[in-house]
Formats: C-alpha cells, structure tokens, sequence
C-alpha cells in the first residue's frame, strides 16, 4: 500500500528507457542543447498559460511571465523554472513517462548510440524533456498546475523508474531540478550558462533570467527594417524556430506590410527535406504573434500544406488575441495575410527560377514532391504551380537536366498542340519505349516523367498554356498535326512510308485479331512506329500504361484497360506477313507471330508476357527455322 506521502513509484514505458539509455550514454559533444530544450518546454508552458489568462477570467493573471536559470556550484545543481502552466500529477506520469510520437525512438535508433551529429535534432522528435540526462544523473521536477493547490514532486535517475510524491509550497509552474554529472560542473558557470542562452534562446518571446540579469533582452528581428538585420540574426533565429542549428536555410523572405493590414512576417526554407530523408511527414506550421505575443504555435493554417516545409513567423497587430484556432482561420485579416504569404513565396521561387536557375534546381530537388501536392489540392493557384514544375526531356544532350513546362512550349513548332510525356521507371527505359520513335523523327520534344505522381500531377494540370498535356501512348495523341508539323519542320519522310500499306497487310490484322481475342482491344495500323514492328497504345480517356502499372501494384482490384496493338506496316518482317497472307495455308504461322507480337510489344514496355507460353512460341520459331536449314530430313 502507498500513502499519498511516500513517494509511488512508476516504471517508464519501454520506449523511453531505451531513448534515456541512449541520451545519458551518447558522446555527443553538444550537450547545451539540452539546456535548449528544456527553456522551450518551460517557454511552451508559459505561452499555455498565457492563452489561458487571457480566455478564462478565473485565471486571471498580471504577473509577468518568465524563465530563470539557478545554478548552484556547491551541489552541482542547474535549476530551469518557469511560472507557466504547470503539470498535474496525471500530466506527469503521461508526459514525462510515455513518449508521444512513435517514430522518435525509431529515428534515434537509427542513429546508433555513438552518434555524434544528429541528436541536435532530438528536439524535433518530441523527446525535448529527456534530454536533461544528457546533462543530470537525477532529474527532479518540481511542479504545480495552474488548476491545483499543492504540487508534485517527479524524480528519475534515468534508469527503468521514476518516483512522484506529493510536495506542499510551491508556486505555480515547474522547476526543472539537475544533478549534473560529476564532469559537467561547466554547467553552473554563469558565463557559460549565458553563453548558451545567447546563442539558442535570444528569440525566446519571455523574459529570460540568470541571476539578475536579463539575458535575451532585445527587439525581435521580425519588426526591425531589413536593413538593419545581420546574415548572422537571420540565421540564428531560422535555428530558434527550426531547431535545425546546423544547417543554413536555403532562403528566407523578411516581408513587412502596412496596409490594408499591418504584418511582419520572416519566412525560411531548410536547406533539406526531412520527408525525404525518412522521417514521415514532416509537418510543422509557423508561428503567429499579435504584437509580439504568441497566438499559436505550429499555426499550420497560415500556409497550405504543400508548403509545409517552411518555417517562419507571422506578427501582425491587426489579429485578435485570444480566440480559438477555428475563430482565427475564419478572421478575415488571417486569411488575407495567408493570401499575401502564398502568394510572396511563389513570387520568390519565381524569382529564383529565373535569376538563378542551379538555385532552383536544389531547391526541386528537396522540396519538388511536396510542392507538386499543391497541383492537386490548390486550384486557385494550379497555373502559378504548373510554371513551378520541372522535369526531364528528350530535349537536349544532357540528360540529367531539368525544365519547365514553360521552357518546353517556348520550342513547340507553331502548329504542335499538345504536350507530350511519356513515364517510365527509368531514363533508360523510357528512351527506349517504341512509342517515342514516331515523336524522335520528327523531332518533337517529350518530357520523361520517371516519378509516377509527376503523371498525377499533369492530369491535374491537364492544359498548359492552352495545350492539352497528352501521353505518347494515348490514342489521343494527334497523329495528323504530328505529320503536318514535321512536314513543316523536314520534308525527308522515306517515300515508301507515304506509299501506304502493303497488299495483305489488311488480312494480317484480321488475323492478329482472331489470335488475341480478348487479350487486346483492337489491332491497328500505326502511324507513329518508323523501325519497331509494334508497339502498344491506349485507347481514348485510358491511363498511361506506367501509372496503370502503379494502380496495379497498389490494389489487387484494379483492372487494366485492354490495349491496342499497333503495327508498323513499312517493317520488313509485317511486309513478309502481308506477302504469306494470300496463302492460307501460313494461317495458322501468321496468328502464332500475332501472339509474339503481342508478347514484344509487352515485352518492350518492361511487362512480362505468359512466361511459358511465349517460350513454348520462341521454341516453335526455331525449331522451324533449324528445320529449314537442317539437311537431314524429319522422320
Ligand atoms: P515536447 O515538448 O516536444 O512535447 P518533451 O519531452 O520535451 O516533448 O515534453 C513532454 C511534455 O511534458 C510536454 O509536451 C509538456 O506537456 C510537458 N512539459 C515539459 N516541460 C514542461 C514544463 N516546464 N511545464 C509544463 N509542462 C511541461
């Protein structure tokens, strides 16, 4: 039995036993950030508290709000208090016993236990608090809730367990107690303590003390004119807002406007994407102030989702302070500022793209996928992103450049009416797809989408500049403007491929058809094959066969359209067919190469026909063959 004065004792979940192993034992040199963290959890507490004396009149509060760092040399203990919101004994055991997001530990473990760089970025996972025993072999909290009458003592050495006793006097808000380690006496030295608060909590919207002294005293950058901002601000408060101290943003936009409506806003792109390092989707929204005060943190409504990767903060003196979230995004100063915010950072790529277009190219690269959401979920502003998309092409020699729709219809023969595309899973796969032999003659540009949601993306797009945006393997594709825009390019068009088919050619195709059934749609002539004997098309309003191939694998229900087997009616072989065809004694040769054809064309496009069937075909072939050739007769 416990009573409520012996201390109860509680076992950490899993999860985090193995996450303060890890912490306590890793050589990462950079254990200030500890200190960093835990002066934005009691940061955090504070804002919690604020929003609450401002929207419910019990709580009530003008005292002033604030952090102190209390060294004492003698007992090597760093005490971190605040007079924020505080924890009640359940919030205790939920937020400093379980660990919320699931993917933390995973990633830390990932990291392996002797990693040196990247705990930096523990911060962003969620595991702030434990970071205390990078720096403590006890840690104790000392905690009152702004809804209670007494406190609570939380004590951990950093093993399995953790105590919580009842403690009487204290005020409200939590003292975040550390035993430091016997080598870390460095961390009660007031000169190193200011130090740290100087590089990583300057931007800390309260005030932060030491001793006496007040060690973030100074304006925001966000309200000072551009001019009279270092590089060096900039990035030190891209890193208070990011916690991604170790790397330079790729940009930021410091923008500040008067009227209709007055904001400050400082916006910044990372230099990577943690989405595509793996880490799930990395969503984090800006901060938003009313005259310097927090309103909200992770204010995600401020920007659309497809540009979640932005950090920043938005100061505006026009928004009201204490309502909801949902009260807020239904402001109309909200969501002009939002207006005006997507519309800069477009005007910045914009502005990239052009200027500097190896710029742009790094910034696609990282942030590419995330922003081509937007495509899809932003109307209003699908044109402005269409112009931000980039992609490969048979454009050029080099094969790893990119452009823009824009830089493709700027080459477009004057008569050309669509953009076309073709997918792929590779460059090499793509160049070598039967389908782009029509396009490579007549010299017509293709772009290649190795990426299946790129051809998402231009289904969403749909028309650019006018132009419809067609896959080459569409029967949509138009056949007749092809011929006419490259007979207004070069008129060297072989003759026999203006002297129409062969005699017999008809009757191979009713013979194809009889061969494949079901297998296919329809067998046709082709009009865009120059040196393969066939290929496969869609027909009208069908998917292309790359994005089939995607919605194949990820559903077992999904059915693909039949296709239609194209035949190149100028190629030697379909000639000889055509030729055999008035005897019908070949019939039955005629319809097994129907079948072949059909398994090539397959074949051609990366997918595998019937394995045995086409083997048993290719066996037949040349057993005819050697037959021909072979001077002992057959028994
Ligand atoms: P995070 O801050 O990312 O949620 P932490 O592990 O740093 O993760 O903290 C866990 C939780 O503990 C916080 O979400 C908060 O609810 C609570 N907490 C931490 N420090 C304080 C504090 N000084 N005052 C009140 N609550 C706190």
């Amino acid at each position: 039995m416990t009573t409520e004065t012996a201390p109860q004792e509680f076992t950490f979940q899993a999860e985090i036993s193995q996450l303060l192993h890890l912490l306590s034992h890793s050589l990462y040199q950079n254990k200030e950030i500890a200190i960093r963290e835990l002066v934005s959890n009691a940061s955090d507490a504070l804002d919690k508290f604020r929003h609450i004396s401002l929207t419910q009149k019990e709580y009530e509060d003008d005292a002033e709000l604030g952090i102190s760092l209390e060294p004492d040399e003698e007992s090597r203990v760093l005490t971190i208090r605040d007079n924020g919101i505080g924890m009640t004994q359940d919030e205790l055991i939920q937020n400093l016993g379980t660990i919320a997001h699931s993917g933390s530990l995973e990633y830390l473990k990932q990291l392996g236990e002797g990693s040196k760089d990247d705990v930096s970025l523990i911060g962003q996972f969620g595991v702030g608090f434990y970071s205390a025993f990078m720096l403590a072999d006890r840690v104790e909290v000392l905690t009152r809730s702004y809804q209670e009458d007494s406190g609570w003592r939380w004590e951990s050495d950093g093993s399995g367990q953790f105590t919580i006793e009842a403690a009487d006097d204290l005020e409200r808000g939590s003292q975040i107690r550390l035993h430091l380690k016997e080598d870390l006496t460095e961390f009660t030295q007031t000169t190193r303590l200011k130090h740290i608060l100087t590089e990583y909590s300057t931007f800390v919207p309260y005030a932060i003390r030491l001793g006496d002294e007040h060690v973030n005293d100074q304006t925001p950058i966000w309200v000072e004119p551009k001019s009279q901002v270092t590089d060096e601000q900039y990035k030190n408060f891209y890193g208070y807002l990011s916690k991604r101290t170790h790397e330079e943003p790729l940009w930021h936009l410091h923008l500040t406007s008067d009227s209709p409506f007055q904001f400050h806003a400082l916006l910044y792109c990372p230099a990577s994407n943690f989405e595509l390092m793996g880490f799930g989707k990395d969503e984090h929204g800006l901060s938003l102030c009313a005259k310097r005060i927090l309103v909200q943190n992770n204010c995600r409504e401020l920007l659309p989702e497809y540009l979640r990767f932005i950090y920043g903060l938005v100061d505006s003196a026009d928004l009201p302070l204490n309502v909801s979230r949902q009260a807020l995004q239904d402001d109309t100063v909200f969501r002009k500022i939002r207006k005006v915010l997507v519309k800069k950072v477009f005007n910045h790529l914009e502005g990239v793209a052009k200027d500097s277009p190896d710029d742009y190219a790094s910034f696609y690269e990282q942030f590419g996928s995330t922003l081509r959401e937007g495509v899809a979920s932003d109307f209003e502003n699908r044109d402005t992103l269409a112009k931000l998309l980039r992609f490969r092409s048979s454009h050029g020699d080099d094969r790893a450049a990119v452009m823009s729709l824009s830089d493709y219809v700027s080459r477009m023969p004057e008569d050309q009416k669509q953009i076309f595309y073709v997918s792929g899973e590779t460059l090499s796969t793509i160049e070598k797809n039967p389908n782009l032999e029509a396009f490579r003659s007549r010299k017509l540009e293709v772009l290649y989408l190795i990426d299946p949601v790129d051809e998402f993306v231009l289904n969403h797009v749909h028309k650019f500049e006018d132009k419809d945006l067609v896959s080459i393997d569409s029967s949509e594709v138009d056949l007749l403007e092809l011929e006419s825009s490259s007979d207004s390019k070069d008129g060297d068009e072989s003759d026999d491929k203006k002297s129409g088919p062969p005699e017999g050619f008809g009757s191979v195709l009713n013979l194809f058809r009889e061969a494949l059934g079901d297998s296919v749609e329809d067998v046709r002539e082709s009009k865009r094959l120059t040196d393969s004997a066939c290929c496969l098309v869609n027909p009208e309003g069908a998917m292309s066969a790359q994005l089939q191939k995607v919605m194949s694998r990820a559903s077992d229900d999904f059915e693909l359209t039949k296709r239609i087997l194209e035949i190149n009616p100028s190629h030697p072989l379909v000639q000889h067919l055509a030729g055999l065809s008035v005897n019908d004694e070949h019939t039955a040769f005629i319809k097994t190469c129907g079948q072949q054809f059909f398994a090539n064309a397959m074949l051609a496009e990366g997918v595998v026909p019937d394995p045995h069937e086409t083997s048993q075909r290719m066996m037949g072939f040349m057993q005819e063959l050697a037959q021909q050739r072979s001077p002992i007769a057959d028994a």
